[in-house]
């Protein structure tokens, strides 16, 4: 398939660009697009045809549903049986924005989309291309994210060509994405509000409008027994192609850690990468090394962290080390992704 691949101005994108890319998607086809979060990679969500398209695109298995993107409050009447009071407040506060919101589908949302499910999750998304394409495309975008499935989410246009030339009809390139982290999830089909995936939207942000908002056992308890209610948790995510081992601890102790490890590595041939606070880069001897930002800086590891794992990749990296975030807030949402790009591999020190 030839791909269309246009560069679209971030805050002012090209009316003809857009209007062209809504055709694609009102005609069946799929368009990868930026969004505040990750780029996603966007069908007509009211199309099994399209659901199935993307499903291929990206090579995940069907029974992982999509979330439907609109672009204004209005579209939710058509696509969710039974609005509940709870997302009008959520709405108020979070969108636009990172926040992903589960509701009973209604009939014209496709089973194919849902995976099968009877419910739908549904984001509005701030950016202003993805704003712009969503009602061009006739106001409901199932995406994904843009990668490739088990590959860490696109954060920037690059990564986008890189896995989806090729694959999809057309890519709208813009800037990279402001967050960095798929949205916040949170259920609001259960008695309280479960937050199934965190995200830049944070517990505590959730809970300051509805305070009975909790987090889902199944993220935060290492319990492999209890069954993860957001079909996705259960595939392996983020992955870089090196080995990724997550390290908790003291931070003198962490980096003593590491340059045991890499050393090691190093003398049975792997090539070695950190991904570390930019204060603590020099202490490293890795052959590879990243920095997230300033120590503490969450919301520039959040920005930087899926960009870094590919570039692990770019580097042919083969043994990778990361510091172990405690921070809590945006933290917890950071060590979530990181924790399935290492397969939950990590040492206390
Ligand atoms: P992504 O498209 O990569 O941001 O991931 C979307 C994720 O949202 C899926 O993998 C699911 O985990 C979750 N999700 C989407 N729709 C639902 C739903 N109806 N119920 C529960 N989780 C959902
Ligand atoms: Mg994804």
């Amino acid at each position: 398939m030839d791909t269309i691949i246009a560069r679209i101005d971030p805050v002012h994108p090209d009316p003809d660009i857009i209007q062209r890319a809504g055709e694609v998607i009102r005609s069946g086809g799929i368009v990868a697009f930026p969004t505040e979060t990750v780029y996603g990679l966007g069908g007509d969500a009211l199309s099994a045809d399209s659901a199935a398209s993307i499903y291929a695109a990206k090579g995940r298995p069907s029974d992982n549903p999509l979330i439907v993107h609109i672009a204004d409050m209005a579209s939710l009447d058509r696509i969710v049986s039974g609005i509940p009071g709870p997302a009008y407040r959520l709405a108020e506060k979070f969108w636009p924005g990172p926040l992903t919101m589960i509701m009973h589908r209604s009939d014209a949302v496709p089973k194919a989309t849902t995976g099968g499910l009877d419910t739908v999750a549904v984001r509005f998304p701030s950016d202003p291309v993805a704003a712009a394409f969503i009602k061009a495309a006739g106001g409901y975008v199932a995406a994904p994210s843009a990668n490739l499935s088990g590959k860490p989410s696109p954060t920037s246009a690059k990564y986008v060509i890189q896995d989806m030339d090729g694959r999809v009809d057309m890519i709208l390139c813009g800037d990279d994405s402001r967050i960095g982290l798929e949205s916040t999830i949170v259920d609001l089909t259960e008695e309280h509000p479960v937050i199934l995936r965190p995200g830049y939207v944070t517990l505590d942000m959730i809970r300051s409008v509805l305070p009975d908002a909790v987090i889902d056992g199944a993220l935060i308890s290492d319990d492999s027994d209890l069954h993860p209610k957001a079909p996705g948790m259960k595939y392996r995510h983020y992955a870089p192609k090196g080995q990724l081992v997550i390290v908790q601890g003291e931070p003198d102790r962490v980096v003593a850690y590491i340059n045991e490890r890499t050393d090691a590595d190093s003398a049975d041939g792997y090539r070695t990468g950190v991904i570390v606070p930019d204060s603590v880069l020099a202490m490293c001897r890795a052959d590879v090394k990243f920095g997230t930002g300033d120590e503490g800086d969450s919301e520039s590891c959040a920005h930087r962290l899926f960009d870094l794992l590919r570039r692990m990749d770019d580097e042919s990296v083969d043994r990778i080390y990361a510091e172990g975030l405690s921070g809590g807030g945006l933290d917890d949402a950071i060590m979530n992704r990181l924790l399935k790009a290492a397969g939950h591999h990590t040492v206390n020190v």
